[in-house]
C-alpha cells in the first residue's frame, strides 16, 4: 500500500508499505479520505517526540474509510461498514479512562501520532481502540470527507464547552484558521448573539466572512473595536484558536465580567511561561480555561451534529489530493492556503 511516512523534521516520504496484518482482535480499514491537521504541520516542521530514522511513522489522525476486515473476536464491526475513526486511546483502566477521558490518559497513543495512521491505503485499528468504540459507523449521507473533519470539530466542541455560551452571548474567536472558524460556527450554534473573528490575515477574515456572513470580522484593532461593539462591556466569551502569548494577555483585557476565556491554542514549548494580570481575573470574575483534544464521546457528538446538518464542515475544504500528491497537500498547509486539505482514496 501507499504511506506517507515521517522520518523526521522535515522528512516526509511517500512509501510502498505491506498492508498491516491484524490479530484476531483488530480491525483493518480502508482509509478513503484524511485531513490535514496543524499538527500534522508542526510534526513535519518542528519533527515528533519518538519519531526518527529508527521508527518512523504513518501520520494522519483525522480520517474515515470501510472496514476492510475484522478479526475473529471482533463483535458488531463488520467488512463494508462505511465509519469514522476517533483516534485517541487510552489505558482503557485508570481514572481518566474509566471517566471517559481516554484523551487525558497518562498512557495515552493516538494513530497517526504515536502509531500508524490514516495517510496510508490502509490503518490497523489496535484492540483498545477496537473495544472502547473508536470506530464509529456514519450515516450514509455523510461523507468520508464530513466524517475524517469530524476529529478537529470534535476538538473544537471540547474547547467550546468550556466556555458555557448562553444564548444572547458575545464570543470573540482570535484565530481565523479552520478551527478559528469552526469555533465559530459552534458559537453560533450554542445561541451566540454576535461573532466576532479576528485575524491578522484579510484574506482569511474575507473567506470566514464569505463561508460565515453572520461574522464580524476585525483585523486591526480588536481591543478597541471590542469595546467599541460591546459599549465598552467586553465579550461574554473569548476563544484563543492562535498560539500567541500577547493574545492570551489581551483576551483578558477583552472579556466582560463573568466572561469566559478559553486558551485553545497551545503556546510554543520555548514561550510557554505567560505573564497574566490576575487581578484582571479577580475582579472580573472571570473563568480562565483551556482544552485539548477530545474524548471519545465529543467524538461522537461532533459526527452526530454534522450528520444532522447543524454544523457544515463541507465548505471547510479548500483543496483535495490523491495521496501521491501529499507533499502538495502538505505545502498549501504549511503555507496557511485555504482552510483544510484533504488526501482521498
Ligand atoms: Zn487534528
Ligand atoms: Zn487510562
Amino acid at each position: 500500500m501507499k504511506a506517507a511516512v515521517l522520518y523526521g523534521k522535515e522528512d516526509l516520504r511517500l512509501e510502498e508499505r505491506p498492508i498491516p496484518q491484524i490479530n484476531d482482535n483488530e480491525v483493518l480499514v480502508k482509509v478513503k479520505s484524511a485531513a490535514i491537521c496543524g499538527t500534522d504541520v508542526r510534526m513535519f516542521r518542528n519533527g515528533a517526540d519518538g519519531i526518527d530514522e529508527a521508527h518512523p511513522l504513518i501520520i494522519g489522525h483525522e480520517l474515515a474509510g470501510d472496514i476492510e476486515k475484522v478479526g475473529s473476536n471482533v463483535a458488531f464491526y463488520r467488512p463494508g461498514m462505511r465509519v469514522a475513526i476517533a483516534p485517541n486511546m487510552g489505558c482503557g483502566i485508570c481514572e481518566d479512562c474509566i471517566r471517559g477521558n481516554s484523551h487525558m490518559c497518562r498512557e495515552y497513543r493516538a494513530l497517526g501520532i504515536s502509531l500508524d495512521g490514516g495517510f496510508a491505503e490502509y490503518v490497523k485499528i489496535p484492540e483498545i481502540a477496537v473495544r472502547s468504540g473508536c470506530i464509529i459507523p456514519m450515516e450514509n449521507h455523510v461523507s468520508y470527507a464530513e466524517a475524517a473533519l469530524s476529529e478537529p470539530l470534535s476538538c473544537v466542541y471540547n474547547g467550546i464547552s468550556q466556555c458555557r455560551i448562553k444564548p444572547g452571548d458575545f464570543v470573540l474567536v482570535v484565530g481565523a484558521g479552520p478551527i478559528g472558524i469552526m469555533h465559530c460556527m459552534m458559537a453560533k450554534m450554542s445561541g451566540a448573539a454576535k461573532v466576532i473573528i479576528n485575524d491578522v490575515s484579510q484574506e482569511r477574515l474575507d473567506y470566514c466572512t464569505s463561508l460565515q456572513p453572520y461574522l464580524i470580522p476585525v483585523s486591526e484593532n480588536v481591543e478597541e473595536e471590542i469595546k467599541r461593539l460591546t459599549n465598552g462591556h467586553g465579550a461574554d466569551v473569548v476563544i484563543t484558536a492562535c498560539p500567541v502569548p500577547s493574545v492570551q494577555q489581551a483576551a483578558l483585557r477583552m472579556a466582560a465580567n463573568y466572561g469566559r476565556v478559553c486558551f485553545f491554542g497551545g503556546i510554543p514549548k520555548d514561550r510557554e511561561e505567560v505573564p497574566l494580570n490576575s487581578n484582571m481575573i479577580h475582579y472580573k470574575q472571570l473563568i480562565v480555561t483551556g482544552s485539548t483534544r477530545a474524548s471519545l464521546y465529543q467524538f461522537k457528538q461532533a459526527l452526530g451534529f454534522v450528520s444532522a446538518g447543524i454544523i457544515d464542515v463541507k465548505k471547510l475544504i479548500t483543496a483535495e489530493f490523491p495521496i501521491d500528491d501529499i507533499e502538495k497537500g502538505f505545502s498549501c498547509a504549511i503555507g496557511a492556503k485555504g482552510m483544510k486539505n484533504l488526501i482521498n482514496f
